[in-house]
């Protein structure tokens, strides 16, 4: 048989249209920018490969079950669906609503966390590091070794270094380490699985020093299928009961919708401690909303539960990982440095290996994501020293692939316009900063090129 194109497995019923502007044109609205991609309106954008997050495109039976949305403020049937959706996959006792992951990730570490612990984690994405920093709490990344080397090629690269975890815990004392997390897959360290076994693992390290085993799921199903493919023993299990069998052996999980939810919006906080639930739930209140709605209206939560089963389906998991490796495999066979392997959500561009001409103080990501912007009107962002400061291991930029958005037809249209970056890649240049905030600057920064 031969091997045949892995087609989009859906038909398009809705077109939104998308507008090209001349080089000029974003010349000039790059500088008005102050050379941050966040800072663009995004119709001055033509791909926008800026985040997987909340970009999703819905199928038809989101769209249908949210005309069901019923948006009483207590004791909604909507949150009732949500949550029955939840505990088929995640199987948690408590399930509390938030309006998108950050709210979760803030509700948790202010009721476990205070200064002087330390939360370990494969690696923190920026707002889970922020979030669990703003306690006074340290935030610690323990990727394995592998993981250093954006050319090595690991199967689960997203693993955590399950040694240095227990190095850390006998360092620190049990008593510090409120809680350890493991973000699936691993967005800040490339999009790369974690596997079961690594999983059983660090339970193993949490369950002898009795200290609570987190999963923050953004991208769980993800996760499940890389899991399926290339973990011993999984190939004859559906994504859904690895994801199950994944989260019994949690005790609980942060969530954002936006990433495997194929929502537009929410999150959500689960565990199975009761009194936990309890505190979670009184500042849930105080900030979010009643727990039956927690910041999403009635609607939110019909799209999500629908969406969590969806992006657990076979077909649509086999695209969507095929669909990246495509953009990958086409960068690696043009000598265009990625971190290796293509990861779920992403392709990250090695900025470091690409301008090694252009010193980490002068941000080569950037550098790099402005000139994506410039030769062809993509955005894409950076991961690197303007987001991380200190703490950046890499230098890379992200292309995160929204889900079933965007046709074979855009992605070739995006290695074009990297090889013709990559041909001429001497004559970037870096950028300095002109201002920026205390806390996740790269949101907000202004820059100017040296
Ligand atoms: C997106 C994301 C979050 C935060 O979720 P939001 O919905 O953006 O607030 C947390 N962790 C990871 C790994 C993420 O990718």
């Amino acid at each position: 048989m031969p091997e045949r194109t892995i087609i989009e497995p859906f038909r398009i019923k809705s077109v939104e249209p998308i507008r090209r502007t001349t080089r000029a044109e974003r010349e000039r609205l790059l500088e008005a920018a102050g050379h941050n991609l966040f800072l663009l309106e995004s119709d001055h954008i033509l791909i926008d490969l800026l985040t997987d997050s909340g970009t999703s495109a819905m199928s038809t039976e989101q769209w249908a079950a949210m005309m069901r949305g019923d948006e009483s403020y207590a004791g909604s049937p909507s949150f009732t669906r949500f949550r029955d959706a939840v505990r088929g996959i995640f199987g948690f006792e408590h399930v509390i609503p938030t309006h998108q992951g950050r709210a979760a990730e803030r509700i948790l570490f202010s009721v476990m966390c205070k200064k002087g612990d330390f939360v370990p984690n494969n690696a923190h994405f920026d707002t889970t590091r922020a979030n669990c920093e703003y306690t006074g709490a340290q935030a610690i990344d323990l990727p394995i070794p592998e993981a250093r080397n954006p050319a090595q090629i690991h199967p689960f690269k997203g693993n955590m270094d399950v040694a240095a975890l227990e190095e850390l815990v006998t360092r620190v004392g049990a008593v510090h380490v409120p809680l350890v997390m493991l973000t699936v897959t691993n967005n800040s360290g490339g999009g790369q699985p974690v596997s079961m076994a690594n999983v059983r693992a660090v339970k193993a390290v949490c369950s002898r020093h009795q200290i609570p085993l987190y999963i923050d799921a953004c991208r769980f199903a993800e996760n499940a299928y890389f899991i399926k493919m290339r973990e011993p023993g999984y190939q004859h299990r559906t994504p859904k009961e690895i994801a199950q069998e994944m989260f019994a052996l949690a005790d609980g999980c942060t969530m954002s919708a936006k990433k495997d939810g194929l929502a537009n919006i929410g999150g959500f906080l689960c565990t199975n401690d009761a009194q936990l639930a309890g505190q979670e739930k009184d500042l849930l209140i105080l900030t979010e909303g009643f727990p039956t709605y927690g910041g999403l209206a009635g609607r939110d939560l019909e799209a999500i539960a629908v969406g969590l089963d969806e992006a657990l389906e076979e077909d649509y998991l086999q695209y969507r990982i095929a669909s990246v490796g495509y953009l990958g495999d086409h960068l690696i066979k043009a000598g265009v440095p990625i971190l290796q392997p293509p990861g779920g959500h992403a392709i990250y561009l090695d900025a470091r290996a690409f301008l090694p001409h252009i010193p980490v103080e002068q941000f080569p990501g950037v550098a790099l994501a402005n000139e994506l912007y410039l030769e062809g009107g993509i955005r894409s962002v950076e991961i690197g020293t303007l987001m991380f400061g200190v703490h950046a291991k890499n230098e890379l930029v992200r292309l995160a692939i929204p889900r079933r958005v965007y046709t074979q037809s855009h992605i070739d249209y995006v290695i074009e316009i990297l090889l013709d970056v990559f041909a001429r890649r001497a004559d970037i240049r870096g950028l300095s900063i002109v201002s920026q905030a205390p806390f996740l600057r790269h949101f907000s920064a202004r820059l100017k090129p040296v």
